[in-house]
C-alpha cells in the first residue's frame, strides 16, 4: 500500500498547469500568435549575459571537484563566503557562513524550515494570497496551515484577523513580499506592526513564533519602492531566498535559507536544519549553479521589461473598467472577477484565447492572476480581446 497522504497530494490538480497544457494544445490547433497565456510565472527578463560569462569561466577555470564534486550539504564554503559578505554588505549585517544552507531554490528552502521546525499538530499561518504550494510545504513538515484571509480591497494583512489566528499552537507565520499572486509589497509599518504583534503572542503563549519570509522576488520591485529587511524588526526570521527570477535562471535549482542569527536558539537552529536537510535527501544544492552565483554575486536581471509589461496590462485593464490590485512588485497581476463565479469568467477569457489563472488556489476566489512575464507584443495585441471581454460584461458603463 502506497502513502495516503502523497496518493492524494499527487491526485490534487494543479490548474495552473492545466491552463498551461490547454494553452500548448491551443496552440497548436490555432497558431501560437493568436493565443494569449498569461497563467504562468516563468521569468521572461533575459538571463544576464555575466551568468554566460561565469559558466564559461568556471568551465575553464575550475578543477573537476571545485565544479562537479560534493560540497559540505550546506554548500562550498567560498561560495558561501562570498555570498555573507554580500548580504552583509547590502543589509549591514554580521552574519557567519554557518547560517546561511545553499537550497534548490526557495522551495527547498521552504520545506527544510519547515521540516526543522514542526512537530506534530504545529500550526503555520499563511497570509492570503499566497503561493499555492505553501499548505503542501507545511504538510511535509508535518504541520497544520492555517489561512488567513487578507483586507479584501488592497491584498495587504488583516491584522484584525491575523490576531484571532494565531493561538497556542501557531509555530510560524510565513510573508511574501514581493507577493505572487497580488504584486503587493509589504511596507515597513506593516513589518514593524507584524514584528510587534509576533512578539506580543511569543510572549503571551511563552515560546517563540518564528517568521518565514519567502523572498523570490526581493528585487524584482517599482516605482522606487523597498523591501524592510525582516531580521531587522524581527530578529526570530528565517529567509527564503531564490535566485530563479532576480537572475531569471528557475532551471538552476539554486536559492538559499538564512538563519535567524541573533537568536539564542540559533545552535540547535543549526542542528536543526541539517537535519532537515538531510531527512530530505539535499546533500547539496547543484555545484555549478553554486559556482555561477558565487561569480554574479552583484549581478541582477534587467527587470524594465517587466516594469513597460505591468504598465501595459495594468493601465489599460483599469481602463477598460476591470478592476485590478496594482502590483509594486513581482509580476503578476490580480483582477477582480466581474461575475460571481470566477471559474466562468476563466472559461469566458478562453473564448479569446485570453487563459489566466483562477484565484482559488491562490487564497483569492474572487480574483484571477495573469502573469504578465511574457513578451509584451503579446500582451499589445491581446489588448482589444479584453477590451471584448470588458464589452461582454458592460464594464466600460457608467452606472446612474
Ligand atoms: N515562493 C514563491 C512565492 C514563488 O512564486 C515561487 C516560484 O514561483 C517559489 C517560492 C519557488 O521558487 P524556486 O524556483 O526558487 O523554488
Amino acid at each position: 500500500m502506497l502513502s495516503e497522504e502523497m496518493l492524494t497530494l499527487g491526485k490534487k490538480r494543479f490548474i495552473i498547469r492545466d491552463i498551461f497544457a490547454y494553452a500548448q494544445e491551443r496552440m497548436k490547433e490555432v497558431g501560437e500568435d493568436h493565443v494569449f497565456d498569461f497563467s504562468i510565472g516563468n521569468p521572461n527578463a533575459p538571463v544576464p549575459k555575466e551568468v554566460g560569462e561565469a559558466i564559461e569561466e568556471i568551465l575553464h577555470t575550475m578543477t573537476d571537484s571545485q565544479l562537479h564534486g560534493y560540497s559540505n550539504a550546506s554548500g562550498f564554503e567560498d561560495v558561501k563566503q562570498t555570498l555573507i559578505d554580500h548580504i552583509n554588505g547590502t543589509f549591514d549585517q554580521t552574519y557567519t557562513t554557518n547560517d546561511i544552507f545553499l537550497t534548490c531554490g526557495a522551495a527547498a528552502a521552504l520545506t527544510i524550515t519547515m521540516r526543522a521546525l514542526l512537530n506534530p499538530a504545529d500550526e503555520v499561518i499563511i497570509l492570503a494570497p499566497f503561493y499555492p504550494e505553501y499548505p503542501s510545504f507545511i504538510q511535509c513538515g508535518g504541520g497544520i496551515p492555517v489561512i488567513v484571509p487578507p483586507n479584501p480591497d488592497t491584498m495587504q494583512i488583516d491584522f484584525e484577523a491575523l490576531k484571532k489566528a494565531i493561538c497556542e499552537k501557531t509555530k510560524a507565520i510565513i510573508v511574501n513580499s514581493p507577493n505572487n499572486p497580488s504584486g503587493v509589497v509589504y511596507s515597513e509599518e506593516t513589518i514593524s506592526k507584524l514584528a510587534s504583534l509576533l512578539k506580543e503572542k511569543s510572549l503571551q503563549y511563552g515560546h517563540t513564533i518564528y517568521l518565514i519570509s519567502d523572498e523570490p522576488y526581493r528585487e524584482i520591485l517599482y516605482d522606487n519602492i523597498t523591501v524592510p529587511f525582516i531580521p531587522d524588526y524581527y530578529k526570530e526570521t528565517f529567509i527564503c531566498y531564490s535566485y530563479s527570477k532576480s537572475l531569471s535562471m528557475p532551471g538552476h535549482r539554486i536559492g538559499y535559507l538564512l538563519l535567524p542569527y541573533k537568536t539564542e536558539q540559533i545552535p540547535s537552529i543549526r542542528t536543526a536544519v541539517s537535519g532537515a536537510a538531510r531527512i530530505l535527501g539535499f546533500v547539496q544544492a547543484p555545484g555549478p549553479a553554486q559556482r555561477i552565483i558565487q561569480k554574479c554575486v552583484n549581478v541582477r536581471t534587467n527587470i524594465s521589461l517587466y516594469r513597460e509589461n505591468r504598465d501595459l496590462l495594468y493601465n489599460n485593464l483599469t481602463k477598460m473598467g476591470f478592476s485590478c490590485i496594482k502590483p509594486q512588485g513581482a509580476f503578476y497581476l490580480l483582477v477582480k472577477s466581474p461575475e460571481k463565479d470566477t471559474f466562468q469568467f476563466v472559461e469566458h477569457g478562453k473564448k479569446y484565447d485570453l487563459l489566466y489563472a483562477p484565484g482559488e488556489d491562490f487564497g483569492c476566489p474572487e480574483y484571477v492572476r495573469l502573469s504578465f512575464c511574457i513578451a509584451q507584443d503579446k500582451i499589445i495585441h491581446s489588448l482589444p480581446l479584453f477590451q471584448q471581454l470588458a464589452d461582454d460584461y458592460n464594464l466600460g458603463e457608467v452606472s446612474l
